[in-house]
């Protein structure tokens, strides 16, 4: 008799043995169906042993064998033991997570193509089209040949523009079959002469053989994405693939657009959520196959299986994108530091604000730390403004020297963007007469007042309610709006400029598909002179006209209870600012601020984000804080406070475990989220493995704990919200 050990989707940290008839032939890396809890479930083969710890009455079959050949391979599998191992997660779910939604459910890899697009004789005959959308799409197929369509789509082409196309004849339809690529036919074009910083990366990273981790520090627009796409050559020419992994696709098809237009006829994959699971599972099968050589993927792009992978490129590194927030925590660029370093090739982290735990690394030589310290078109630096607040008298936010600087950068023709991070016209209503304020009754937070809506929206939990007319403690109808949020920007600043056109854009304005896509475009070709909004306007966008950058509350990030928050906020301000002065002229970046002479700020704008974050480091090392020190939390929610506290309580020892602190079970940073109750408890070592061995034995005892079922609890290693 022969045995398969499968993991399964089941919370459960832990493995399963089924028996298998030895005339059936089963690999490792094959899924297979069983039976569970009375339950028919898909199960991952990750091992076959000749014995068994069940009972020989109590061990069952398989049920059926769905693949006849690994659907991945034994390394690639290492790699997701290490995942669950590292992150405390059931094993069966990590699998599970990784996979595309198709082979979770059983489905045949190659159950699914995704066609290919390419110019028949007529398209290549430039026909006369009116659509501009058509035409731009024959002239970008007339560049790349063919084109799959989810690359298509990633562009910002629709069906709708595909379809009459294809029936007029002038683009024809081909099966993207997965086959593996060959390199003898890579084309390079458009090719710029790196300067001298930029070749000196590129040399570094050329010369390298195995495994290294660079950091790529350099300002918005120094080049770094150049030093990507001529460190990739050297992968594709040996005919390797590439992972290129971004915060967000969607919202940039000048990214793919910049990989396409370097390498004409390379197939280019994309991974990223609004594929559809057909779509997932082409690109998935195609990495596995080595039929792409470059996937450009967001965070869960990590988990392909690539057949040869060559490099990893990790765009703007910092980003809270990579961070998973629920289910498997992983963060994508520490899961790709172990898949470079156990596959022998190279990491290239890129970004112009890295996060203090990889500036951490890159200091400490465990990366290798390389600067591009110049823009690659301009010459120019934008310059910070600090614009105290403190006792100033302001409309709707804005100091009176604010508004000035707007009304001079319009006059010159240039644009404006105001920064925000809330959205809708006022976080929180407030009565005059006796202090009632707004709150959601669901959760620990204020109701956001949404004017355009006459709506109370909580953030948090969803809940919407009406403006009641009067305050609903003791009559009165002097109720007013505190605070600042977008909406109200927006519409204080289309009464202080009536002739200039504005476009705000946030969660809310962009919520219609295509909406964003809409503003987008209306900005680059100049329409929108103002441009008000939340982090949304911050990620990569190329603004050409943008000269000068509003901040207009710097204060909530500089005092927060969250350790990250003056990191983050110094990210933000840095990575805002880099919108500004692309055009060739400086840009000027506004900060207001109640905090002038905050050391932190100063340090900031006087000296820029590399210093600052240097000087950032020092304070978390003064007082042990990740990176210095390692931290996990366990978080817990239920309707009932007791049960969550009780849990909670439980699992710290009666005497402390030797190198670890725990602190807690204390609330949330917000106590009550949609009615239910949240606590935490914050386990803190000096060393990983103390850390990660205490993990273990605490899980085994959650696993058999009696109120564990009863309420909701999750642990997140390396947590980034705390
Ligand atoms: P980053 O990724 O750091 O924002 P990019 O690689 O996008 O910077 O470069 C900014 C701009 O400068 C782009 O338009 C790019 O084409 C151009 N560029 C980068 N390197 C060079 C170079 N060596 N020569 C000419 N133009 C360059
Ligand atoms: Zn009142
Ligand atoms: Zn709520």
């Amino acid at each position: 008799m022969l045995f398969v050990e499968v993991a399964l989707k089941v919370p459960l940290h832990r493995t399963f043995d089924y028996k298998i008839d030895p005339n059936i032939t089963v690999h490792k890396g094959c899924r297979v169906w069983v039976t569970f809890a009375n339950r028919k479930l898909v199960a991952m083969v990750v091992d076959i042993k000749a014995k068994t710890d069940v009972p020989e009455n109590k061990i069952k079959a398989i049920t059926s064998v769905i693949d006849e050949r690994p659907i991945v391979s034994d390394a690639y599998l290492t790699f997701l033991k290490f995942t669950a191992r590292y992150y405390c997660h059931s094993l069966g779910e990590t699998i599970f997570t990784a996979l595309p939604a198709s082979l979770r459910q059983g489905e045949h890899p190659d159950k699914t193509q995704v066609p290919n697009y390419t110019l028949t004789e007529e398209g290549k005959a430039s026909p006369k089209l009116r659509a501009k959308k058509q035409l731009a799409l024959i002239e970008h197929l007339k560049g790349s040949g063919v084109t799959s369509l989810t690359e298509l789509k990633a562009l910002g082409f629709t069906t709708q523009q595909i379809k009459p196309l294809k029936e007029k004849g002038f683009i024809a339809e081909a099966i993207n079959h997965c086959e593996a690529w060959s390199s003898h036919t890579l084309e390079i074009a458009n090719k710029p002469r790196l300067n001298e910083e930029q070749a000196a990366i590129c040399a570094a990273v050329n010369q390298q053989t195995g495994y290294r981790t660079f950091l790529i520090e350099g300002v918005t627009g120094s080049g770094k994405t150049e030093v990507y796409l001529q460190c990739l050559e050297k992968i594709l020419n040996a005919g390797k693939q590439a992972l290129i992994l971004v915060p967000e696709i969607g919202l940039t098809p000048q990214t793919v657009n910049r990989f396409r237009r370097r390498f004409p006829n390379t197939p280019i994959d994309l991974w990223h959520s609004n594929l559809t699971d057909n779509e997932r599972l082409h690109t998935w099968r195609r990495a596995e196959q080595g039929s792409s050589a470059l996937v450009i993927a967001t965070r869960s792009g990590i988990f392909l299986p690539f057949k040869s992978l060559g490099m990893v490129v990790v765009d703007e590194e910092h980003d809270g994108s990579f961070k998973q927030q629920d289910g498997l925590r992983y963060h994508a660029r520490d899961l790709a530091v172990y898949r470079c370093a156990t596959q022998q090739i190279p990491l290239l982290l890129g970004t112009a604000t890295p996060a203090l735990e990889t500036l951490h690394n890159a200091l400490n030589n465990k990366y290798q730390l390389v600067s591009l310290t110049k823009r690659a078109q301009t010459k120019v630096d934008n310059a910070y403004l600090l614009i105290d607040m403190k006792g100033q008298p302001h409309q709707n936010g804005f100091a009176p020297t604010t508004l000035q600087h707007i009304e001079r950068t319009l006059a010159r023709g240039k644009q404006v963007m105001v920064f925000l991070n809330r959205r809708g016209y006022a976080p929180t209503l407030m009565c005059h007469e006796c202090g009632w304020l707004s709150e959601c009754h669901r959760c620990s937070a204020s109701a956001t007042y949404h004017k355009s809506m006459s709506r109370l929206v909580c953030h948090h939990c969803g809940e919407q309610s009406y403006v009641p007319p009067q305050c609903v403690d003791c009559g009165s109808t002097n109720i007013l709006p505190v605070g600042l949020g977008t909406e109200q920007v927006e519409q204080f600043l289309e009464l202080q400029f009536p002739d200039t056109p504005l476009s705000r854009i946030d969660r809310d304005s962009t919520r219609r598909k295509g909406a964003l896509e809409e503003a987008l475009n209306e900005i680059n070709e100049g329409g929108a002179r103002i441009l008000v909004g939340t982090q949304m306007l911050a990620k990569g966008h190329h603004f050409a006209d943008v000269s000068l950058v509003i901040i207009l509350d710097v204060d909530s990030g500089l005092y927060s209870s969250d350790f990250r928050a003056t990191e983050h906020m110094a990210q933000l301000i840095t990575q805002v600012a880099g919108r500004a002065g692309r055009s060739g002229e400086p840009g000027t970046v506004l900060l207001q601020t109640h905090y002038c002479e905050h050391p932190l700020l100063q340090d900031l704008v006087n000296n820029g984000y590399g210093d600052f974050a240097r000087y950032a480091l020092k304070e978390r090392e003064e007082v042990a804080l990740p990176p210095f020190s390692f931290l996990a939390l366990i978080r817990a929610e239920a309707n009932n406070a007791k049960l969550v506290i009780d849990f909670l309580s439980d699992l710290v020892p009666a005497s402390p475990f030797s190198g670890i602190q725990l602190l807690g079970p204390i609330p949330a940073p917000m106590e009550r989220v949609a009615g239910k109750y949240r606590y935490q408890l914050h386990i803190q070592a000096q060393d990983r493995a103390i850390l990660h061995s205490y993990l273990t034995q605490l899980l085994a005892y959650v696993d058999k704990h009696p109120l564990a079922n009863r309420l909701r609890w999750s642990i997140d290693i390396d947590p980034m919200d705390t």
